[in-house]
C-alpha cells in the first residue's frame, strides 16, 4: 500500500491521557500521505476530515486512532472495495484504562499505534464473490413448521418448492379435528387452522408441493444449490438459494417403556394413538371397545429421564390437556386423573390448563409411576406423591404421553461411518481393520438415516448434538446451522409445541431470505454479517494435509481427489479458522492474515533487558472477550499497562506462528481469551475456541521439550458478560509472568 493516512481523535479523554503531538510524531516514521487530529473525529465534521484527506491524497488506507473497532462503525463506515480501515482504540485501551499522562500509559499507546501502522500496509484489496444468486427457497418437511416457513417464504416475494416424504401435509397434526386455544380466552379448544393453511398453501402458485418425494442429492452453496428431488421414480433437478429442514420429531419408542406398561396391556396407549381412537369420534377401549371410566395420562413418559430422554419434550403436557378437554366434551361421564412430575404449561397454555382443571371428573396429582399392572382394569403403582407414600391407583385405560425425538441425521457421524467402513474394508493392517470395524458397529445405527444428502466433505446432513436435534447457537441465532444457508425449524431444532413451530417456521423463513440477499450481494450471514472479503488460499504451496478442510465448521470447504481444498465462498462465514490451521500460512483475508498480525507483534516494543514489566500480547476474540473488555474500559477498570491487545475473530484463526514469534521476540507471555467450548459453548464459530484448545496443548508440549515454562501462554475462556474479569485475568497473568521471570530468549 503505497498511500496511507493517520487520523488521531483528542476526543472521548484521549486528548488528556496521552501526548497526541507525541503520538503523531512517531506515526510520521511510518510516513503516511497526511497525519491529522480532530476533537471529534466521529463527527461530521470529523467524518469530512477523513473523506477530503482520501479524496486529495487518493489514499488506498486509513489508521482510525480513536476507539474500539466496535464502536462507531456507522461514522467510519467505508467501502471496503476502495479503502482498507484499520482501528487502533486509543479510548478503550489506553484513555479510559490507563492512568492519564503516565509514562507506561504514552507508551502503551505508542505501541499500539505502531502495531497498526505495521498491519495496515499488509491490506490487500477486497473483491467481492460475484455470483448468480437463484431466489428460490427449499423447504424440507411439509409440517407445521415447514408449511409456515413456505408461507412466510412465499409472502416475502421468493419461489418455493416443500419437498414431503409422505403423502399428505400437515403431519399428525393435520389430522386433528381441534388444538390447544391460541386465541383469547385461551379457555376452550379451538378449531384446527391447519387444514385451511394447507388449502392456502395448495392455492398459493408461487409454492410447489412435492409430495412422496425424498431429497437425493445438494451440492453447490448459499444462492446456487443444486437441488435433485426423487418422486415416483422420477429425479427432477432445481436451484435454490437456501434450504429450511423442517423435518419434524416423531414420538419416543413406547416399546422401551415397558415399566409403564406398553406392551403389556393393550389398554396402555400412547398420545398419538389415543388420537386416532378419538378421530374414529368415540373414546373406546382397546381391550373391549368400552368406554373407560377412567383414563389416566402418564406425563414425562420418557421424557426427563436419564434413561431415556433427558430433556423435557415441551409439547406433551399441552396434548394431554386438550385430549382430556376433548374426553370431557364428549364424554362427560368419563373421569380423568393425570399424573405428572410438573406440569408445564407456559404462556397462556397456564389458561386452558386451569379451565380443564376445573372441569369435573378431572384430577392432577404429583407422583411418579413406577409400574402398571393387569390387563382389563389396570393398577398403577404410584410413588414420590406428594404426600411423600407409595400409592395405587385403577385406572381402565392408560395414556403415556411419550417425548419427541427429531427427525434428523447426524452428518458428522454418517461421514465418519463412511470413513470407518473403508478403513474396515481396506485398511493396512488387521489391528486397523479391527479398530474400524469397532467404529463401524457403534454408528451403524446412522446407516440410512440421510434427510439432505449434501454433497459435502463434512458428511451428508446437518451435524446434530448429543440428543439428535441439529447444533444451533441457541442464544445468538437459534436457526443458523453448522451449514450456511441450510436452517433448522420447527420440533427438528428443538421440541416445541404447535404455537413454537409456527413461530419457528417463520424465523427459519426469514433467516433463508436473508441468507439468499446477502449471498446476492458478496456479503457474509451472521455473525460477520456484511463482510464481504472472502479468504485466499494460495494454493500452490498447499500440501495437501487437509487441516482446513477438516477444522473448517461451517462445511465450506470441499476436496478434489488429491485433497486440495476448494473454496465454496458463499457458504464461508469468515471466520479464519482455515487460517489458524494452515501449517503452510497460504489461506489469508484481504484485513486479516497471519502476516499482517506477524507483523503487529513485530512492531511491539519489547526491551532486550527484563524491567520486571513483562511484556504481554493478549490475542481476544472480537466476539466475546473483545466486547468484555471495552465493557471493562467503559467502567473504568485498568489492567496491566504491559499488555498488548490484539482483537482477532475467533480464537481458532490464531495460528500457532503468531505465538512463536511472540517468544523468540523475548516477548514474556501469550494469553488467548475467548468463548466458552463444550455442548453449551459461546463460540459464534463453533469450534473456535475448542480447536485453539487443542492446537495450545500441541504447542506447549514443544514449548516443554524447548526447556520454555508452557506457563508462558495461556487460554482464558469468557463470556460477554464477564467484564468485570477481564482486569483481573490479564493482571493476574502478569503476575504470574513476573513471578516467572524473563522469557529466555529475551535478547536473542
Ligand atoms: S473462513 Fe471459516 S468458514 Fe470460511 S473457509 Fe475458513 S474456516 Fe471455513
Ligand atoms: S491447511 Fe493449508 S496446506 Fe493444508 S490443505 Fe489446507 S490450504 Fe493446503
Amino acid at each position: 500500500m503505497e498511500r496511507f493516512g493517520v487520523f488521531c481523535c483528542s476526543g472521548c479523554g484521549i486528548g488528556e491521557a496521552v501526548d497526541l503531538a507525541q503520538l503523531k510524531s512517531s506515526a510520521e516514521e511510518a510516513k503516511p500521505a497526511v497525519c491529522l487530529e480532530h476533537a471529534c473525529l466521529c463527527s461530521p465534521e470529523g467524518r469530512k476530515q477523513i473523506d477530503d484527506a482520501v479524496a486529495e491524497h487518493q489514499l488506498e488506507g486509513v489508521l482510525l486512532a480513536a476507539c474500539s473497532s466496535r464502536a462507531k462503525q456507522a461514522e467510519f463506515a467505508f467501502d471496503p472495495l476502495r479503502l482498507a480501515v484499520e482501528r487502533v482504540s486509543l479510548r478503550e485501551q489506553v484513555a479510559w484504562s490507563h492512568p492519564p499522562k503516565d509514562e507506561d500509559t504514552q507508551l502503551l499507546a505508542d505501541d499500539l499505534l505502531r502495531m497498526g501502522l505495521a498491519r495496515l500496509p499488509k491490506a490487500t484489496p477486497t473483491k467481492p464473490v460475484e455470483e448468480e444468486v437463484e431466489t428460490t427457497v427449499l423447504v424440507v418437511g411439509g409440517g407445521v413448521a415447514g408449511l409456515e416457513a413456505a408461507r412466510a417464504a412465499s409472502g416475502m416475494g421468493h419461489p418455493v418448492v416443500i419437498v414431503e416424504k409422505s403423502d399428505r401435509l400437515g403431519g399428525h397434526t393435520a389430522s386433528l379435528e381441534q388444538v390447544v386455544p391460541e386465541t383469547p380466552p385461551y379457555e376452550r379448544l379451538q378449531t384446527n387452522p391447519l387444514p385451511a393453511r394447507i388449502a392456502e398453501i395448495e392455492a398459493d402458485s408461487g409454492i410447489r408441493v412435492l409430495q412422496g418425494a425424498r431429497i437425493k442429492t445438494i451440492s453447490g452453496q448459499p444462492g446456487q444449490f443444486k437441488v435433485e428431488v426423487e418422486s415416483q421414480g422420477q429425479v427432477e433437478s432445481f436451484t435454490a438459494g437456501a434450504i429450511v429442514q423442517a423435518t419434524g420429531a416423531r414420538p419416543y419408542d413406547a416399546g422401551r417403556l415397558g415399566h409403564l406398561g406398553y406392551g403389556g396391556s393393550p389398554n396402555v396407549v400412547t398420545s398419538d394413538e389415543l388420537d386416532e381412537i378419538l378421530a374414529k369420534g368415540e373414546l373406546k377401549r382397546p381391550s373391549d371397545g368400552q368406554l373407560p371410566k377412567r383414563v389416566l395420562f402418564v406425563q414425562c413418559a420418557g421424557s426427563r429421564d436419564p434413561q431415556h430422554l433427558p430433556y423435557c419434550s415441551a409439547e406433551c403436557c399441552g396434548r394431554t390437556l386438550r385430549q382430556i378437554a376433548a374426553i370431557h366434551a364428549r364424554h362427560p361421564q368419563v373421569e380423568t386423573a393425570t399424573l405428572y412430575k410438573d406440569m408445564r404449561t407456559p404462556g397462556q397454555l397456564e389458561r386452558f390448563y386451569a379451565a380443564v382443571q376445573a372441569q369435573p371428573g378431572t384430577l392432577f396429582a404429583r407422583g411418579e409411576v413406577s409400574s402398571v399392572e393387569g390387563n382389563g382394569r389396570l393398577t398403577i403403582h404410584v410413588k414420590d406423591s406428594l404426600l411423600g407414600e407409595a400409592v395405587d391407583l385403577e385406572a381402565d385405560l392408560v395414556v403415556l404421553a411419550v417425548g419427541m425425538v427429531p427427525n434428523s441425521a447426524d452428518g458428522e457421524a454418517i461421514r465418519t461411518l463412511r470413513d470407518a467402513q473403508r478403513r474396515a474394508e481396506k485398511g493396512e493392517s488387521e489391528t486397523q481393520k479391527a479398530e474400524a470395524q469397532k467404529k463401524v458397529d457403534e454408528l451403524k445405527s446412522h446407516e440410512g438415516t440421510e434427510i439432505l444428502n449434501l454433497d459435502y466433505r463434512q458428511g451428508p446432513d446437518l451435524p446434530a448434538l448429543r440428543y439428535g436435534f441439529p447444533d444451533s447457537h441457541f442464544i445468538c441465532f437459534p436457526y443458523e446451522s453448522r451449514r450456511t444457508g441450510i436452517y433448522a425449524a420447527g420440533a427438528l431444532r428443538a421440541p416445541m409445541d404447535i404455537p413454537q413451530a409456527v413461530e419457528d417456521g417463520w424465523g427459519a423463513a426469514m433467516k433463508a431470505v436473508q441468507c439468499i440477499e446477502a449471498a446476492r450481494r458478496s456479503e457474509a450471514v451472521h455473525p460477520r454479517s456484511g463482510e464481504i472479503a472472502i479468504p485466499d488460499f494460495f494454493l500452490q504451496r498447499c500440501t495437501q494435509c487437509k487441516r482446513c478442510t477438516e477444522e473448517c465448521p461451517f462445511g465450506t470447504l470441499n476436496e478434489d481427489q488429491k485433497g486440495t481444498p476448494q473454496l465454496n465462498p458463499l457458504r464461508c462465514r469468515r471466520c479464519g479458522i482455515c487460517m489458524g490451521a494452515c501449517p503452510e500460512r497460504i489461506i489469508s483475508f484481504p484485513t486479516y492474515s497471519v502476516d499482517g498480525v506477524a507483523s503487529m507483534i513485530k512492531a511491539m516494543s519489547v526491551p532486550e533487558e527484563f524491567d520486571e514489566k513483562p511484556r504481554i500480547v493478549a490475542l481476544l476474540c472480537e466476539n466475546d472477550a473483545l466486547p468484555a473488555l471495552d465493557a471493562a474500559a467503559a467502567a473504568r477498570k485498568g489492567w496491566n499497562p504491559w499488555v498488548r491487545v490484539i482483537p482477532v475473530r475467533c480464537l481458532g484463526s490464531v495460528n500457532l506462528v503468531w505465538i512463536a514469534d511472540s517468544l523468540s521476540r523475548g516477548i514474556d507471555g501469550v494469553i488467548l481469551i475467548g468463548c466458552k467450548t463444550g455442548d453449551d459453548y459461546q463460540c459464534h464459530f463453533v469450534r473456535g475456541s475448542e480447536l485453539a484448545q487443542y492446537r495450545l496443548g500441541n504447542i506447549q508440549e514443544t514449548l516443554t521439550r524447548l526447556a520454555l515454562e508452557p506457563e508462558r501462554i495461556k487460554i482464558i475462556e469468557l463470556a460477554h458478560d464477564e467484564a468485570y474479569r477481564v482486569p483481573e485475568v490479564l493482571d493476574a497473568f502478569a503476575k504470574e509472568l513476573e513471578d516467572l521471570g524473563a522469557n529466555p530468549m529475551k535478547g536473542f
